[in-house]
C-alpha cells in the first residue's frame, strides 16, 4: 500500500467563475480535499500544458485558434483570457499527474472537459484531450498505457486522437450514446454502452480485463453515470463507491502507475454543486486509501 500522501493537481485558475461545472467544481472539490475529507491528499498547482505540447496531440491550426481568435467560441463559453488559462491550467495537470504517478504510484487532477476533444475540433465541453497528453506523457516511460473512460459519455475525441497507436488501449463503459465509437481493433479496443444498470459492474469488470497488459493507467473517473447526475437509474452512490474501490484495487494489484481526472457531472439532474463535488471526492478517497 502506498503511505506517501496522494498528490493531486490543481490551482485556482482551474475555476473560472458564473460557468458550467467544467470549469467551477474542482474548486469545490478542492476546497473539500484541504478540509481533510478526502484523508491524505496534498494539493499541488501543475505547469500549465504548452501550445508545442498541444501541437503533438491537436492539428496545429486548431491549437493556433484556441490561442488567437479571440472573437470565437471556446467549448464552455466565448473567448476570454481566463477561460483560456483554465483550460491550460487543468490540461496540464494531467501530465504533471502522470510524472508525479510515475515516481510514487498514483495522482490525479481536478481536470474535466477532456475525452471529447478531438485531433483538430473541439466538443461537448472538451477543448483539449489531457487524456491524449497523459497518454504520450506516460508512453515516454512506459511501453503500453490504457485509458478506462467511466464518463456516461463515451471518449469519442481520444478514440479520435489514439485510436490507431498501437500502444494505447482503450476502455470505455457508456450510458448514453454521446459521442459513440466503434472498435477497430478489437485486441486494443473495448466499448460498451451499458443499458441495464445491474449489468454495470460486470462491464466495467470486463472493461478492466481488457486492459490487462497496460503499464500505466489513466482513468476518466465521470460522475454523470450516477442516476442523480444526469446519468442512469438504478446506478447508485453505492455503485459508484464501488467502482471506484475496484479500479484502485485493479492497478494496485497490478503495481500499474495509475491517476485519475475529474470528467462528468453535472447539476442538472438536481443536485447542486457541492453534492457533485462530494461525489467526485469519492474517486479522491479511494485513490488516497
Ligand atoms: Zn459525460
Amino acid at each position: 500500500m502506498p503511505s506517501a500522501p496522494l498528490v493531486v493537481f490543481y490551482s485556482s485558475a482551474y475555476v473560472v467563475k458564473g460557468k458550467s461545472e467544467t470549469v467551477t467544481k474542482s474548486g469545490v472539490v478542492a476546497e473539500l480535499i484541504a478540509a481533510g475529507q478526502a484523508g491524505a491528499v496534498q494539493l499541488r498547482a501543475p505547469k500549465p500544458v504548452t501550445r508545442k505540447e498541444l501541437e503533438a496531440i491537436h492539428a496545429p491550426a486548431y491549437v493556433r485558434s484556441t490561442f488567437e481568435e479571440k472573437e470565437s467560441f471556446l467549448e464552455v463559453g466565448p473567448w476570454s483570457q481566463e477561460l483560456l488559462g483554465s483550460i491550460l491550467a487543468s490540461t496540464g495537470g494531467m501530465r504533471d499527474a502522470v510524472n508525479e504517478a510515475l515516481l510514487h504510484g498514483r495522482s490525479g487532477s481536478l481536470s474535466s472537459g477532456l475525452h471529447h476533444a478531438r485531433r483538430a475540433a473541439g466538443n461537448g465541453f472538451c477543448q483539449f484531450n489531457g487524456l491524449a497528453l497523459a497518454a504520450l506523457e506516460a508512453l515516454k516511460e512506459v511501453g503500453r498505457v490504457g485509458i478506462l473512460d467511466l464518463d456516461a459519455h463515451a471518449g469519442g475525441g481520444t478514440f479520435d486522437i489514439l485510436g490507431d497507436d498501437e500502444r494505447v488501449s482503450l476502455a470505455d463503459v457508456t450510458v448514453n450514446g454521446f459521442d459513440s465509437w466503434e472498435p477497430t481493433v478489437p485486441a486494443r479496443h473495448f466499448y460498451v454502452d451499458v443499458g441495464d444498470p445491474r449489468t454495470y459492474l460486470d462491464e466495467v469488470e470486463r472493461a478492466l480485463r481488457h486492459l490487462e497488459p497496460v503499464e500505466f493507467l489513466i482513468y476518466n473517473a465521470g460522475m454523470d453515470t450516477f442516476e442523480k447526475a444526469g446519468g442512469m437509474k438504478g446506478i447508485t452512490k453505492e455503485i459508484i463507491r464501488k467502482r471506484e474501490q475496484r479500479v484502485v484495487q485493479w492497478a494496485r494489484q497490478r503495481k500499474v502507475p495509475y491517476i485519475f481526472a475529474l470528467a462528468g457531472g453535472y447539476t442538472w439532474g438536481g443536485l447542486t454543486l457541492e453534492q457533485v463535488a462530494e461525489l467526485h471526492l469519492e474517486t479522491v478517497k479511494a485513490f488516497a486509501r
